[in-house]
């Protein structure tokens, strides 16, 4: 079981009884009559499925074997109302299902939370790796805005502290909260997707595979060692430059 901090999760979505359901090759999806979401179904399936093949295919990762299961809600008062959260997009990695706010205005959809999901065969690592690799997958930043324009502005600002300070979970716990969606999730998906052009997937996933949320710094920071040869210090220099 892995451990996720989700303390107003509710599962009253799950007796729910006026969902539509649309069943394709790897996804469930749930959604309201008349909604958003099932106005735009064709285009949900079509992005899910070509995401699922990149996220599979990208990080050669085994096919789960199971369907993941989407639940869109039409405004935030019915998705608190039905599973407890207004947030727009979670994944629940323990019941490969994904919670999702979709709306006129809002749509999150991609690679995100499927990366979380597909990517559990290799465990959960601590913040920087785990957000950085679905961001990696998604290739761009919320708005569509490289990650790396976010990035070069971020660095530019002063808003980031040394990669060295976000290599145990609680360094990307401390992210403030202004700034976090844009400039550091751009910042973690842009130096793993460095990370894995420069040197590979088998290295990343060897250091995904062996870092842990429970590890110290000290303890990620030796694995990141051991697999690269360098430390994150040396790296984040050149990832600097290479920007
Ligand atoms: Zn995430």
């Amino acid at each position: 079981m892995f451990d996720q901090n989700l303390p107003t999760y509710i599962h009253t979505f799950e007796t729910y009884p006026r969902w539509k359901t649309f069943q394709s090759e790897h996804y469930i999806f749930h959604y309201f009559a008349e909604s958003e979401a099932e106005k735009d179904l064709e285009h949900i399936v079509k992005t899910q499925e070509s995401a699922y093949q990149k996220i599979i295919t990208t990080l050669k990762l085994d096919n789960p074997g199971k369907l993941i299961e989407y639940y869109f809600y039409p405004n935030e008062a019915t998705k608190t109302a039905l599973m407890g959260d207004d947030w727009y997009a979670q994944a629940i990695l323990n019941e490969f299902r994904v919670h999702v706010l979709y709306t006129k205005k809002d749509k999150p959809l991609g690679e995100h939370e499927d990366t979380h999901l597909l990517s559990l065969p290799w465990g959960l690592s601590f913040g920087l790796f785990n957000e950085g690799l679905a961001e990696s997958m998604v290739g761009h930043a919320w708005d569509g805005t490289p990650h790396l324009a976010y990035v070069k502005e971020g660095y530019a600002k002063g808003m980031y502290p040394a990669l060295s300070e976000l290599m145990d979970h609680q360094g990307w716990l401390n992210s403030p909260e202004d700034g976090r969606v844009m400039y550091w999730y751009s910042l973690v998906g842009a130096f793993t997707a460095f990370l894995i052009q420069q040197f590979g997937i088998e290295c990343f996933g060897k250091l995904y595979r062996n870092t842990r949320r429970e590890n110290t710094k000290e303890q990620n920071s030796t694995v990141f060692q051991s697999v690269y040869g360098k430390t994150i210090s040396e790296v984040e220099e050149v990832f600097k430059n290479f920007r």
